[in-house]
């Protein structure tokens, strides 16, 4: 059965644009073919939970009152089944990332926050975060929001924290959080520390009850406690664009999360939703639909 996951995070405009090489400081270069296209980690992640997951799904954000951009991105979620009631209009732009993608991949980015540095928990938000069977976070807004998030969820649900982009933990805010997830780089900042990513998942289970560290092509290595920790695979894809892969896998997770599904076969369903994702270019767009990863013969 779906479960309700509310995503509480970002909401930015991606404006992309091919370059033949990043520019050097004070340097005037030419891209070409500009995109601007719905994104920011919270958004993508609650677009992924509901198409993908197949959850109910409540976005908790902030957009700018008097820009189109805002318009954007609730007709993005909308469209595919999130609700949005809970997104405060913000006097401060829509949150915006100016993306340099050259031909090998390799990206810059560079992001405005503009209101999402105003997402808060309301006292009706609270409510509907107290419903939810998983509240899922990132780091793109203020950090005492994330905390708020996650004191609002009631016995038995679970808090999800995608601690990216990378930035130092607060104790305050690690003690609340039930699964953690994270990238290599992200894991090394969290865990303060070098390691492989075995390594990482055990220092990091010291401080959490649940963490999976995702190694992109390689799948992810899932840590729990009093459990032995698992390596799960990615299937193989040709990936094209990774942009969301990460955002794809959050959201499945979660979901699956939230429908009942045990940890490891949750990180199963999240490989493939971020290994399909990676094989088509955009973020929002890019995520395989419930039906598309139920058919998938792994
Ligand atoms: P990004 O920031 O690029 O969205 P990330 O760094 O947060 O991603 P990754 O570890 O790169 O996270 O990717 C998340 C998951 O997506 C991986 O655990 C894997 O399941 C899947 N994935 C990503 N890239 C590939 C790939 N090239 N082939 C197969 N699966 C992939």
């Amino acid at each position: 059965m779906a479960g309700s996951v509310v995503v509480v995070g970002s909401a930015n405009v991606d404006l992309v644009v091919d370059v033949p090489r990043h520019p050097r400081g004070g340097e005037t270069i030419l891209g070409e073919n500009l995109r601007r296209t719905p994104g920011g980690k919270g958004a993508n992640q609650a677009v992924a939970a509901a198409r993908g997951g197949g959850a109910d799904v409540t976005f908790v954000g902030a957009v700018g009152r008097d820009d189109d951009d805002g318009e954007l991105l609730l007709a993005s979620l909308r469209q595919a089944g999130v609700r949005t009631d809970p997104v405060s209009l913000s006097e401060l732009a829509t949150g915006t990332a100016l993306i340099a993608v050259t031909a090998d991949g390799e990206n810059t980015i560079i992001v405005a926050p503009g209101a999402n540095s105003e997402v808060t928990i309301e006292d009706g938000t609270a409510g509907r975060l107290g419903e939810a069977d998983v509240i899922l976070a990132q780091l793109e807004i203020p950090l005492e929001t994330v905390s708020s998030a996650a004191r609002a969820r009631r016995e038995g649900a679970t808090f999800v924290l995608n601690a990216a982009p990378s930035r130092p933990l607060p104790a305050d805010v690690l003690e609340e959080v039930d699964v953690l997830v994270v990238n290599e780089p992200e894991a090394r900042e969290v865990a303060g520390r070098e390691g492989s990513p075995d390594e990482l998942a055990a220092a990091l289970n010291e401080l959490v009850p649940a963490v999976v560290v995702t190694l992109g092509a390689d799948g992810a290595v899932v840590a729990r406690r009093r459990a032995d920790r698992t390596h799960v695979p990615a299937p193989k894809v040709r990936a094209v664009d990774t942009t969301g892969a990460g955002d794809a896998f959050c959201g499945v997770l979660a979901a699956a999360l939230a429908a009942g599904t045990d940890l490891a076969d949750a990180v199963h369903r999240a490989c493939l939703a971020g290994a399909l994702t990676a094989t088509r270019s955009g973020a929002q767009t890019a995520v395989p639909s419930a039906e598309e990863l139920d058919g998938y013969h792994r």
